[in-house]
């Protein structure tokens, strides 16, 4: 019987496809991608030929019950976002879980990610790791956010834009500390890959030494603090305790 495929496409270099990415890309009859245009290129580059259809959040809806009816009738479709895992701060959640509540088989192929491709060499602890996906836009939601990092025993690992990388390192530096470990991947797979690694200072100089340096894709991420309480900061336990001075 027909499926839907969940198929990750490369973050920066092409030849991070999967030889099973293709087979199943040029096997499907129709493809829905994020942006019809963009994802052109990638098949001409693969010379695929399926039938596109393009999937954001604002036909998901709509797009999802039109093909799981097309994968009903027998055809099958592969989901493919921009780049990296669908569903993974992606499209795609509305199509799984309506595939899965009318019986449809979702098969999920493995590939690239850039949380975990970031994390994988990032030098922080990967045994238990958060991912939160992209911060809030707003200073005072995002340092909100970030109020929750401050107990957390965990990697945790987020997305930023980069016109908003700057603010959110400084706010990193305002709600955790300069003491926390931060390390940034920039770029990842693509010519100008790099780490950078250290306090939110340290990554806020690298940051505002060079224009370019801002331009780029990113992910963040944040040590988290250790087991043993005296290795918390001051200013973390005194911020901790002014929250919970605040619970009701
Ligand atoms: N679904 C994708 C995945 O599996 O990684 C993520 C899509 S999300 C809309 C895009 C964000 O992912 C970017 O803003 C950036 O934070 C991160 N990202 C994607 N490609 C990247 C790359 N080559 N290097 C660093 N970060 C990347």
């Amino acid at each position: 019987s027909s499926s839907l495929y969940i198929v990750p496409t490369p973050i920066g270099n092409l030849q991070d496809i999967t030889q099973r990415a293709i087979d199943v890309l040029s096997s499907v009859v129709w493809i829905a991608a994020e942006d019809t245009r963009h994802s052109a290129k990638l098949f001409q580059h693969l010379g695929i030929q399926a039938k596109t259809l393009s999937l954001h959040d604002h036909n998901e809806d709509k797009r999802s019950q039109m093909l799981c009816q097309k994968i009903l009738e027998g055809e099958s479709v592969a989901l493919i976002s921009d780049a990296g895992t669908p569903l993974i701060s992606d499209p795609g959640y509305k199509l799984v879980s309506r595939c899965r509540e009318q019986g449809i088989d979702v098969i999920a192929l493995p590939g690239p990610c850039a949380a975990i491709t970031a994390l994988s060499a990032s030098g922080l602890a990967t045994d238990k790791f958060i991912f939160e996906g992209f911060l809030p836009v707003k200073t005072v939601a995002r340092q909100h956010a970030l109020e929750a990092l401050i107990s957390r025993p965990h990697t945790t690992v987020f997305y930023e834009a980069p016109r908003r990388i700057l603010d959110t390192i400084n706010d990193v530096k305002a709600v955790l500390g300069n003491e926390r470990q931060i390390v940034l991947a920039k770029e990842l797979t693509k010519t100008f890959e790099r780490y950078i690694s250290g306090s939110a200072e340290n990554v806020i100089e690298w940051l505002t030494e060079d224009p370019v340096h801002q331009k780029g894709e990113f992910v963040l991420m944040i040590d988290g603090v250790q087991v043993d309480q005296n290795d918390i900061p001051e200013e973390a336990m005194a911020l901790l305790k002014r929250l919970k001075s605040d619970l009701p």
